[in-house]
């Protein structure tokens, strides 16, 4: 069993649409595969519809949050149900936000001299979550720089960088709650990943474990093979679950779909949780 519980589609901040985005994990031999998309359920339908056979869906999403020491961080959520008013209504909040804020930054760059336009980012961003990433590709397309990941430097979008712009984040304890009270299963993504900023402590850790939290995200990318031990021994101590995914964004980001994978028995933990919309199968 293949299971990849973290992706992102043209929903938010990923290269292919939902319904390419389950063709291309069932190729890329999955079995179980999670859509998570930045704080939407919007390519929950068109992911489900195209949904091909001997491919399991994971609903999900990921959440952009804050923690007590101001620190920002994401909160995967995993089967809670998507019309549930409470967290629906904070999601709506912060991809509202995400609008306001990503036409800032755009300012900004300008300002900085970069020659990319509103109209572009909301053409590059479409349907989707608007995210540093679609300003990341109006920058790049524009020559400012190289790439997209070239555009999270102190220069551009970087946290804290000279173009960037805070979003409304839920409290972290907040989210865990709003998830799990929808029926849904939450999981820490990329806790240790400090090339993105500053990371939470073990003792955010330990308040989110008393709220609710389910795992943690300990095989990902931006975490090195000390931080997954590391991450390892304090989800066994605190009774979490310990995953693993690609957190694949399409041609954004150089990880392919299933480079990191979740064992069996921590995803049957998940499924086991989850009450709020079920496993989805063709
Ligand atoms: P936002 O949610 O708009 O603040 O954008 C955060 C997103 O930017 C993350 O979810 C990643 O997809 C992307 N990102 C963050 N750091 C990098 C990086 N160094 N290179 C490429 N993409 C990044
Ligand atoms: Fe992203
Ligand atoms: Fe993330
Ligand atoms: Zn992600």
């Amino acid at each position: 069993m293949r299971i990849d519980l973290h992706t992102h589609s043209t929903a938010s901040d990923g290269t292919d649409s939902p319904a390419a985005l389950v063709r291309i994990a069932r190729d890329a031999g999955l079995d179980v595969v999670a859509l998570t998309d930045h704080d939407t359920t919007g390519g929950w339908a068109e992911a489900a519809d195209a949904l091909p056979a001997d491919l399991t869906l994971v609903r999900g999403a990921e959440i952009s949050c804050i923690d007590g020491d101001g620190i920002s961080l994401h909160m995967l959520g995993y089967l809670f149900d998507d019309a549930e008013p409470e967290f629906a209504r904070e999601r709506e909040l912060v991809r509202t936000d995400r609008v306001r804020r990503a036409r800032a930054m755009v300012e900004r760059c300008i300002e900085l001299g970069a020659p990319i336009t509103w109209e572009r980012v909301q053409e590059i961003a479409g349907d989707g979550a608007v995210g540093r990433p679609h300003v990341a590709t109006a920058l790049a397309e524009a020559g400012v720089v190289a790439d997209v990941s070239d555009a999270f430097t102190p220069e551009w979008l970087k946290d804290g960088g000279r173009a960037f712009v805070d979003k409304y984040e839920i409290t972290a304890v907040h989210a865990v709650r709003l998830i799990r009270a929808a029926g849904g299963v939450p999981v820490f993504a990329h806790p240790a990943a400090s090339k993105r900023g500053r990371t939470v402590s073990d003792a955010t850790i330990e308040e989110l474990a008393e709220a609710g939290l389910a795992g943690l995200e300990v095989d990902h990318l931006d975490h090195d093979d000390e931080t997954r031990a590391r991450l390892r021994d304090l989800a066994r101590g605190l009774g979490l679950v310990a995953t693993g995914s690609s957190d694949y964004h399409g041609s954004r980001k150089i990880i392919g779909i299933g480079q990191f994978t979740t064992d069996p028995e921590a995803f049957a933990a998940i499924a086991e949780q989850g009450r709020g919309v079920p496993l989805l199968r063709a």
